[in-house]
C-alpha cells in the first residue's frame, strides 16, 4: 500500500540492491514499486526489519569527517533556510523551534543562537557537546510516539528524514497538529527522478545488473525506504493539510571539494558527479528538493 496516498495500484521497478549486512536480513521477495496514483516510490511488501536490524545497518555506516569548506557551506545553507523561514513568518518573535531528527544538533545550536526556544527529537543521541548545553531541550525517542504539545511550534525542521521512514504521511499529519496556525515546516528530501538516477539506471544496465532498480536504496547506504519526485512531494504535503509557500529543486554542486584533495572520492566527484549535476541543474532534474510549507 502506498505510504503517501494509500493506493494499492502500483508498478514494480525491480529488486532492491542489498549489501553484505542487509542481504542476511532480506527474507522475502521485496520489490521497489511506484504508486500509479501519486508517483511515490516505496518497497512492497512493507519492510519487516526490526529496530535491531535497522540499528545494525545504520551502525555500520561510516560518516567520514567533513572538510572545513563543507562545514562552512552547510552552515551557510542552514542560515539561508532560517532566513527564508523568518521572511515567511513575517518577523514573528519568540520562535518555538522543533528539530525532528536532530543528529549532531547543529540546527539546535543555530536556533539557540537566534534566541529561539529549541527542542530536538531523535531516536539516538548523537549530539556534539555544544548541542547539549543549557537552553537546548532534547527528547530521545520515536517522534511518532512522543507526546508533544499541539498548536505550539512556529517552525519545525525536517531535513533528510522523510525518505528514511516507512510512514511519511503520519509524520506530516503529526507535524500539522504540532504547528500553530501559520507555523512553518521545512522539508528537505532527495529527488528520485534526478538526472543522476537516470544515469545510474544506465550504469546498472551496462554492468549487467538488469532487474535491480536504481530508485531508492532501502537495503544499501543511505537506506532510503521511500522516494519522492516533483509530483508526489507536493501531493503528500497537500494531503496532510499543509500549504506550500516555497519550493525549490537544487543540487549539491562543487561538493567534490568536500573530499580530501586527490582522494578517490574527490576524483569520482569531479569527473563523474559534477558534470551530471551541472546538466541536471540545467534540465531542472537536480538531486534535492527543499520546501517551506505552512499550517493553514
Ligand atoms: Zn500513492
Amino acid at each position: 500500500m502506498c505510504p503517501s496516498c494509500g493506493s494499492v495500484n502500483n508498478k514494480s521497478l525491480g529488486k532492491p540492491k542489498t549489501n553484505a549486512i542487509s542481504a542476511r536480513m532480506v527474507d522475502r521477495d521485496y520489490r521497489i514499486v511506484q504508486c500509479r496514483e501519486c508517483e511515490t516510490y516505496f518497497v512492497s511488501p512493507l519492510i519487516a526489519f526490526s529496530d535491531g536490524d535497522w540499528a545494525k545497518l545504520y551502525g555500520a555506516e561510516y560518516f567520514g569527517s567533513q572538510s572545513g569548506w563543507l562545514v562552512k557551506k552547510r552552515d551557510q545553507e542552514l542560515t539561508g533556510r532560517f532566513e527564508k523561514a523568518m521572511e515567511l513568518l513575517n518577523g514573528r518573535k519568540e520562535i518555538k523551534f522543533l528539530d525532528v531528527g536532530t543528529g549532531e544538533g547543529k540546527t539546535l545550536i543555530k536556533g539557540l543562537q537566534r534566541g529561539w526556544d529549541v527542542t530536538g527529537v531523535d531516536i539516538v543521541d548523537l549530539r556534539v557537546p555544544e548541542a547539549k548545553k543549557e537552553g537546548i531541550r532534547f527528547i530521545q525517542g520515536k517522534f511518532i510516539e512522543l507526546d508533544l504539545p499541539k498548536n505550539h511550534y512556529d517552525f519545525i525542521y525536517l531535513d533528510s528524514v522523510m525518505e528514511h521512514v516507512l510512514n511519511p504521511f503520519e509524520y506530516l499529519q503529526k507535524i500539522e497538529k504540532l504547528l500553530n496556525p501559520g507555523g512553518l515546516l521545512y522539508i528537505g528530501v532527495p529527488n528520485e527522478d534526478s538526472l543522476f538516477n537516470i544515469i545510474r539506471k544506465i550504469a546498472f544496465k551496462v554492468a549487467g545488473r538488469k532487474g535491480i532498480s536504481e530508485k531508492i536504496k532501502p537495503f544499501d547506504t543511505p537506506y532510503h525506504v521511500v522516494g519522492f519526485n516533483n509530483k508526489s512531494l507536493p501531493f503528500i504535503i497537500k494531503r496532510a493539510g499543509l500549504e506550500i509557500r516555497y519550493f525549490r529543486n537544487f543540487g549539491r554542486k562543487m561538493e567534490f571539494l568536500g573530499s580530501p584533495f586527490g582522494s578517490k572520492a574527490f576524483w569520482i566527484s569531479l569527473i563523474f558527479l559534477f558534470p551530471i549535476e551541472m546538466i541536471g541543474n540545467l534540465l531542472g532534474k537536480d538531486v534535492y528538493f527543499e520546501t517551506l510549507v505552512a499550517k493553514k
